[in-house]
C-alpha cells in the first residue's frame, strides 16, 4: 500500500508499505479522507519531535474492509467510519479516571500512532466511530478537530444565552464559533485578519472584531451592558491574542486556553484580577471518547456544516504542496483524498 511517510522535517516520502495485518479483534480500515492538523505541521515543520520515519494523519475517515474474527461490535466490511488515531492505552492513571485525553502513553515509542496519511490501517474497533449515511468521508475527517472543540466549550461549562470570545478566527477558532452556534450563546469571534473575519461571519458569528485595529475592552462592554465577556477561548497562539482578550472579561469569567504555544508563556493577567474577580483559568488538551461521539452526532445532525472550512484537496502525488498550502496561513483544512489520481 501507498503511504506518505515524514523521514525528516520537511521530508515526506511517498512510499511502499505492507498492508497491515490485523489483530483477531481488529479492524482492517481503506481510508478515504485525512485533515493535514497543526501536530502534522509540526511535525513537518521540526518544531514537535516523534520518532522518525512515521506515517502522520489523525483526522481520518474511511471504510472497513475487513473484520477480525474475535471482533464483537456490528462491524462488516463495508462500514463506513470516522476514526480516532491519538491511541491511549485504557490502563494508566489518567485514562482510569476518565481523561483519556491526557494518557501518559500517548505517543510513546511502541505505540501505534497517527497513520492517516496511508492507504490502510488496523485499528481497535473502539477507534473507529460508524458514520450515518449521507455524511461524507471529507466532512467526518473534521469529526476529531470538532470532537477537541467540543472539550473545551465543555470545560467553560457554559450556560445558554451567555457571551462568549472566541479568540482568533483560524479552523480552531470558527469550528468553536459553529458549535457555540448549537449551544445558545452570543458569539463574538476576534481576529486582525479582514478575511477571517470575514469568514467568521459568514458562518453565523454574532459580532466579528479586530481587536488591533479596535478596542475590544470598550467593545465588549458596549454589547454587554458594561459587563464584558463571561466565557472566552484563546485558540490563537499570538501573544497578544490572549492580553487582548484579558481587558474584555466580566467578573467571574472563565477563560480557556485551548491553543498551545510553542515556547513559555507568562499568563498576561494579573493575578490580582483574577482574586478580585473572580476569574477563572483553564486549559484543554485533546477530547474523551463522549466528545468525539458528540462532535460526529454534530455532523450527522447537520447541527454543523464543516464544508465551508475545507480550503483545498490533496492527493498522494501532491502531498507536500499540500503541506506547503497548509503552512501558508492562508487555508483552513486541506485533506488529503487517497483515492485522488
Ligand atoms: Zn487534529
Ligand atoms: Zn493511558
Amino acid at each position: 500500500m501507498r503511504a506518505a511517510v515524514l523521514t525528516a522535517p520537511g521530508k515526506l516520502e511517498i512510499r511502499e508499505l505492507p498492508l497491515p495485518r490485523p489483530e483477531r479483534d481488529e479492524l482492517l480500515v481503506k481510508l478515504k479522507a485525512c485533515g493535514i492538523c497543526t501536530l502534522e505541521q509540526r511535525l513537518y515543520r521540526g518544531a514537535m519531535q516523534m520518532p522518525l520515519p512515521l506515517v502522520p494523519g489523525h483526522e481520518a475517515a474511511g471504510e472497513v474492509v475487513e473484520v477480525g474474527p474475535a471482533v464483537v461490535g456490528s462491524y462488516v466490511p463495508g462500514t463506513r467510519v470516522a476514526l480516532d488515531l491519538v491511541t491511549r492505552c485504557g490502563e494508566c492513571y489518567y485514562c482510569r479516571i476518565g481523561k483519556s485525553n491526557l494518557c501518559s502513553n500517548r505517543f510513546k515509542p511502541g505505540q501505534r500512532v497517527l497513520g492517516g496519511f496511508a492507504e490502510y490501517l488496523a485499528v481497535r474497533p473502539s477507534q473507529a466511530y460508524p458514520l450515518p449515511p449521507g455524511l461524507g468521508f471529507d466532512e467526518a475527517a473534521f469529526t476529531e478537530p470538532l470532537s477537541c472543540c467540543v472539550h473545551s466549550l465543555k470545560k467553560l461549562k457554559l450556560a445558554m444565552t451567555e457571551d462568549l470570545l472566541v479568540v482568533g478566527a483560524g479552523v480552531m477558532g470558527l469550528l468553536h464559533l459553529l458549535v457555540a452556534r448549537c449551544m445558545g450563546l452570543r458569539t463574538t469571534v476576534s481576529d486582525p485578519d479582514p478575511s477571517r473575519l470575514e469568514a467568521a461571519r459568514r458562518l453565523g458569528a454574532d459580532f466579528a472584531v479586530d481587536p488591533a485595529g479596535s478596542d475590544l475592552g470598550a467593545f465588549a462592554l458596549d454589547i454587554t451592558e458594561g459587563l464584558g465577556y463571561s466565557a472566552c477561548v484563546v485558540t490563537s497562539p499570538a501573544p497578544e491574542a490572549f492580553a487582548s482578550a484579558a481587558a474584555a472579561l466580566a467578573k467571574c469569567a472563565r477563560v480557556n486556553i485551548f491553543t498551545s504555544y510553542e515556547s513559555a508563556m507568562a499568563l498576561p493577567l494579573d493575578a490580582n484580577e483574577i482574586h478580585r474577580r473572580e476569574l477563572t483559568v483553564t486549559g484543554t488538551e485533546g477530547r474523551l471518547e463522549e466528545d468525539f461521539f458528540q462532535a460526529l452526532r454534530l455532523l450527522a445532525f447537520e447541527k454543523v456544516d464543516v464544508r465551508p472550512l475545507i480550503s483545498a484537496r490533496t492527493s498522494f502525488s501532491t502531498i507536500a504542496a499540500g503541506f506547503e498550502e497548509a503552512l501558508s496561513g492562508r487555508s483552513y483544512r486541506v485533506l488529503l483524498e487517497h483515492e485522488a489520481p
